[in-house]
């Protein structure tokens, strides 16, 4: 194993045009590694800190600041180091000396563990996801395409903030691909016959205005049988509701209505009842411990993802899964900053029959780091947007590059992915 001879970084924009951090790693051997890091904008408290400017060219968006810590202190410490990639993570780690990595930014660390990562696979003249996961990552993920955006992700006026389909009642991956595509052309039709607009929100789904969330879902479920799909056995739907961000004073404000937990919980019964949905992420607020609880016990025959109430972290994920709340956890690298950490919770879900769901941000890139971290980690499902914008068809087009490579040996678990053995 080489040592680190390089490590340099930049400020580029992403998919919303506000700044980001690129870095460049270079090894001795002369191997060379870049990573662009991604950035959320309904972000969970207890996330690690993105490191932004307070003022300067960008004013408040700016990386500068995160970009400088790069430049001189990290590229220092890791002069001359061995570029072993848990070492460096724990060294930085320990540099910064916060809990939340807010001395020298999540941006600011993620960006070298991702970069360090792909210059070790190109020095093992490997591809990044065999790197990361060995010969056995072979699971090609069930997408779970987001077309249409509402919450703080559009103006749509819609409250939940992703509607998504979930086409894993096909064969392979690529023919989930071709489901999903089929079905956002058909919907494209059906909001323009309705007058209503096609612009996309920032994960590429549409963000019609709506009346509420009932009517996208009966609009979601005409695009699927319009594209000649069975809705609950070829293409099911999954939520991100992201209830935080409806959580004031013990109540959820949704639709004009002030809910209890009960309420809220019997109001998404009703929606499970009526749509073929199995999957809920963050269906309750992060500090809303109680209905969590609730809503797992009476819902946990679904998928229940913890999004903002896990934040990759394992440590509060450990928590969780002591109080038996959720049964799946959102896997953001730059919610936590490290590599090593992102697997350490993949591993701690697993081991306790938590699935694991790889996903985006809301502002991305042309990287598609995410793509191969879920074929390394072999959770089986991946959310990365609709099949618009480049910033996510990225990942998409390196996963059908992926399967193209891994050929007979790739599998895909379809609907199998959302059973539970109890
Ligand atoms: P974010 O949202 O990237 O804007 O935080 C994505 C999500 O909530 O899953
Ligand atoms: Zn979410």
């Amino acid at each position: 194993m080489s040592n680190i001879r390089l490590v340099k970084a930049r400020q580029v924009f992403d998919s919303r045009g506000n700044p980001t951090l690129e870095v460049s790693i270079e090894l001795s051997s002369g191997a060379v590694g870049n990573a662009i890091v991604p950035s959320g904008a309904s972000r969970g408290e207890r996330e690690a800190l993105e490191l932004r400017d307070q003022d300067g060219p960008f004013g408040k968006r700016g990386v500068l600041k995160a970009v400088e810590k790069v430049n001189n202190e990290i590229s220092k410490v890791l002069y001359g180091v061995r570029a072993d990639l848990f070492e460096v993570d724990k060294l930085l780690i320990e540099l910064d000396g916060t809990e939340n990595k807010s001395r020298l930014g999540a941006n600011s660390i993620l960006g070298v563990s991702i970069a360090l990562a792909r210059a070790l696979a190109k020095e093992a003249g490997l591809a990044l996801y065999k790197y990361l996961g060995g010969e056995l990552s072979c699971v090609m993920p069930v997408p779970l395409m987001n077309f249409i955006n509402g919450g703080v992700h559009a103006d749509s006026g819609l409250d939940i903030q992703e509607f998504m389909i979930v086409p894993a009642g096909a064969e392979s991956f690529s023919e989930s691909l071709r489901f999903g595509a089929l079905c956002f052309y058909e919907l494209r039709e059906i909001l323009k016959s309705k007058g209503l607009s096609i612009a996309l929100g920032d994960e590429g789904g549409f963000a019609p205005r709506l009346k509420n969330t009932k009517e996208a879902l009966e609009i979601l479920m005409m695009a699927i049988e319009k594209s000649g799909f069975e809705a609950g056995r070829d293409i099911y739907i999954a939520l991100d509701c992201a209830a935080s961000e409806l959580y004031e004073n013990g109540k959820y404000k949704i639709e004009g209505k002030e809910l209890s937990k009960e309420e809220l919980i019997g109001f998404y019964k009703e929606l499970i009842e009526e749509f073929p949905i199995v999957s809920l992420e963050d269906p309750m607020a992060e500090d809303d411990k109680e209905g969590w609880k609730l809503i797992t016990k009476e819902l946990g025959s679904i998928q229940l993802v913890g999004d903002d109430l896990f934040v990759t972290n394992s440590g509060i994920l450990k928590e969780g899964i002591e109080e038996g709340i959720a049964n799946a956890v959102l896997i953001k690298p730059n919610q936590i900053g490290t590599l090593s950490e992102t697997f350490e919770t993949i591993r701690l879900a697993s081991r306790y029959g938590y699935k694991s769901i790889v996903s985006h941000r809301s502002g991305e890139s042309e990287d598609s780091f995410i793509a191969h971290l879920a074929v390394a980690c072999n959770c089986g499902q991946i959310k990365t947007g609709s099949i618009a914008r480049s910033e996510r068809t990225a990942k998409y087009n390196e996963l059908l590059r992926i399967e193209e490579e891994l050929s007979s040996k790739a599998q895909f678990l379809g609907v199998g992915v959302f059973s539970w053995r109890r």
